[in-house]
């Protein structure tokens, strides 16, 4: 490797990155070399993981490994162009339909990434001289959305629907884009997205509702957390994700057919990126029959939640409020979540620290999630894990002391 001198720019970034080690927020990656199911293989030794969105466990579905195999025979592995040029497919459109259908709404638009499907909703539902408004929790992706956007941010404490009226009410007179995920993906819990609705039908704003996390988990039939409160309006935009509960890969936006024409119109993450690879598509219309027919799945996934939260004893380290596959264990101090991670990985237990700025300061935490893909007796020896890494950094605290 040539060796190149040090100058000004990298210095820069190098004191960045010092900053960032000093504050104990330094993150890393893991090389996962083979998996199944949760059990993920690094470095030689075999991990049980308490971290993926698999929720249903489908990710590694014989089905879906069978219908990639038969989806690069029909269409190769790349799409070769976007999809305005020659990179849309049968399998994209027929997926469309399928999607929307599954979610009880007018028209669907599949996306590569949900990052890219909630920057395309934001930026052609809003532009400058609009506003926004957030959710605090909201993910980092709706939130860039709206900087992207141009349109005046607003965003509001977690579920304050109070301050979110006088936000609304602040701004008459000009376009008004509620944003909020279903689920929140680093605490767990759901939007009241009723009242939500209810204060957007009082304020004519649109509702973008951020799925990724609801979509195939929740709701009859995994519909989705619309589904879930039984809601349908022509101003909701609704986001799935495909890479979480689905298995695969990819997202969607689901809506009136008119704000999907507009889309399709305007969407610079549509227009000017390769389509997502028409296998993926097509391994997508097995994952949504699978979807529509786990029951099961998810009444598993259900028992878990309720034998983790009930069976809980990690002293003073509390789950936070939620009712669905995230259960995440606020620790607080990013190097303690650090080393409480550390510890269970030691035990052979993959559960992230998540640290600011992904949560707020001082909040740092592990964010258990919880798969169909475990056995019941899995649960039961994390809550146990859970319990001896707690007392092995409390007795290191107090030899410290
Ligand atoms: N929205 C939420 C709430 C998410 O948690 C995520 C992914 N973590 C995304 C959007 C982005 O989805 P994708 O990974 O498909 O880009």
């Amino acid at each position: 490797m040539n060796r190149v001198a040090s100058f000004p720019l990298l210095d820069e970034l190098q004191r960045a990155l010092a900053d960032i080690d000093a504050q104990g927020l330094r993150r890393g990656r893991l090389a996962v070399q083979r998996r199944h199911g949760p059990r993920l293989v690094i470095d030689g030794v075999e991990y049980l993981a308490f971290c993926s969105n698999d929720y249903l466990g489908l990710a590694d579905h014989p089905a879906l490994v069978a219908a990639v195999r038969e989806g690069a025979g029909r269409y190769g592995v790349g799409a070769g162009a976007s999809h305005l040029i020659s990179g849309h497919s049968e399998a994209h459109h027929c997926l469309e339909q399928a999607l929307a259908e599954f979610v009880g709404l007018p028209a669907a638009l599949l996306f590569s990434t949900g990052y890219m499907a909630n920057l395309a909703v934001v930026t052609t539902l809003a532009g400058r001289g609009d506003a926004v408004f957030a959710d605090r929790l909201n993910h980092a992706s709706l939130n860039d959305a709206a900087l992207l956007s141009r349109a005046e941010l607003y965003r509001y404490p977690h579920r304050d629907l109070e301050t979110l009226e006088r936000q609304l009410g602040h701004v008459r007179g000009r376009g008004r884009v509620v944003v909020t995920d279903a689920v929140f993906s680093m605490d767990g819990d759901v939007a009241p997205l009723p009242d939500l609705l209810a204060l957007c039908e009082r304020y004519d704003a649109w509702l973008v509702v951020d799925d990724a996390h609801g979509f195939g988990v929740l709701g009859p039939g995994g519909r989705g957390t619309l589904a879930h409160f039984g809601l349908c309006s022509p101003r909701i935009v609704y986001v799935g994700t495909l890479g979480k509960a689905a298995g695969v890969f990819g997202a969607f936006v689901a809506g009136h057919a008119v704000v999907i024409d507009m889309l399709v119109q305007r969407a610079r993450t549509y227009l000017y990126t390769t389509a997502l690879p028409p296998l993926i598509a097509h391994a997508l219309l097995t994952s949504l029959e699978l979807i529509r027919s786990a029951d099961d799945r998810r009444a598993r996934l259900f028992r878990h939640i309720a034998r983790l939260r009930s069976r809980w004893n990690a002293g003073p380290w509390k789950l936070m409020e939620s009712a669905t596959a995230i259960q995440p264990l606020v620790v607080g101090d990013n190097a303690r979540a650090c080393a409480a991670s550390r510890a269970l990985a030691r035990r052979g237990f993959l559960v992230p620290a998540i640290r600011p700025p992904t949560v707020p300061q001082g909040t740092a935490r592990l964010r258990i999630s919880l798969s169909a893909a475990h056995a019941e007796e899995e649960v039961d020896r994390l809550i146990e894990a859970v319990a001896q890494a707690r007392a092995e950094l409390a007795a290191s605290r107090q030899a410290e002391a």
